[in-house]
């Protein structure tokens, strides 16, 4: 039977989870694929942008389909990449706690280049029985020793939680002297990325930026050591700015991104483009017309081109960050 999601998914007003304002402007709604529910994107002042009213925390597992995880890929060349960011540490030392690990691949993986890893999740994403190296439930609030691991990485998870601000904290608590913190976040101060529809709302309930992540790691003890800006971790494009310019910029319609969106874009949901091209390029053709498949072309293009030019500008829509804590 189909869920009613108007019941189930309670939200309510939040103030900002950085700076604490409660004045926000609007910048777009957008109804999720998922609940068919209606949310809206808020920006700060002090640059965050997020869901508001935001869904309650009890209710964050209704926001995801059954396959959210099982569907991407998991290549070992973007587990290559991640382990490349990993200090090099003396045997003894490489205790590594993977933050939101999900079915726990990247555990697995850095352990059998020799980490000592561990991971938490706040659910149990399947590939984790028996696996008494996942820790499940609510992190912050997780009896862990302190001052303990060497390293602790969070790949694509601080933009999904109710409150960012609980996770560094604990971070900067249980990271040993020296620790390094590697994360990746969706940027939202890259070119085009504010207004695209493309963002996954409301599964992402927090965006930052450069100076926000600054600003996160600065009040819990740890400092900025780097920001990537390559996309070689998670890629990210800004689809949706060609319908966007026409509906909002020059009809001056309200942006809500059902309109604007990038519909061939769309249809891929979560899915990865690798796995599923061929069905999706057949859904495309049997439910979008010449005129739409157009429109999408262009927006495409316009997309991969800005998100290069991204790369270049150092601005990229999705930002793999290197902290340390402070000693
Ligand atoms: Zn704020």
């Amino acid at each position: 039977m189909a869920k009613n999601f108007s019941e189930l998914i309670k939200s309510e007003y939040t103030d900002c989870d950085l700076c604490g304002s409660t004045s926000h402007e609007l910048i777009y709604s957008k109804v999720d694929h998922v609940t068919g529910l209606e949310f809206h994107v808020v920006k700060c002042e002090c640059g965050m942008v997020f869901v508001n009213p935001m869904p309650f925390e009890e209710c964050a597992r209704l926001l995801y389909p059954s396959d959210y995880l099982n569907e991407k890929p998991y290549l070992g060349s973007l587990f290559k990449n991640m382990l490349r960011l990993l200090p090099r540490l003396p045997e003894g030392d490489r205790r590594l706690l993977d933050v939101g690990c999900g079915t726990g691949h990247f555990i697995r993986y850095a352990a059998k280049a020799g980490w000592d890893a561990e991971g938490v999740d706040f659910e149990d994403w399947g590939s984790t029985e028996g696996d008494t190296k996942i820790r499940l439930g609510n992190f912050p609030s997780m009896d862990i020793p302190e001052q303990y691991y060497s390293v602790i990485t969070s790949w694509a998870v601080l933009e999904h939680v109710r409150r960012p601000s609980l996770f560094f904290e604990k971070i900067g608590k249980l990271l040993h002297k020296n620790g390094t913190f590697i994360f990746t976040v969706p940027n939202v101060e890259a070119p085009g990325m504010r207004l695209s529809c493309d963002e996954d709302v409301p599964r992402h309930l927090w965006l930052f930026t450069p100076s926000t992540v600054k600003a996160y790691l600065c009040k819990y003890g740890m400092e900025l050591e780097t920001i990537f800006h390559n996309g070689k971790i998670y890629r990210s494009y800004p689809f949706g700015l060609v319908r966007y310019g026409w509906h909002v910029s020059i009809k001056r319609a309200d942006p809500i991104c059902s309109v604007y969106q990038n519909k061939s874009v769309a249809l891929l949901r979560n899915r990865s483009m690798t796995v599923h091209f061929g069905n999706w390029i057949q859904e495309v053709m049997s439910s979008l017309s010449l005129w739409d498949i157009a429109v999408d072309g262009v927006d495409l293009a316009v997309g991969i081109m800005l998100a290069n030019v991204s790369k270049l500008i150092r601005n990229y829509g999705v930002i793999t960050v290197v902290a340390r804590k402070k000693s």
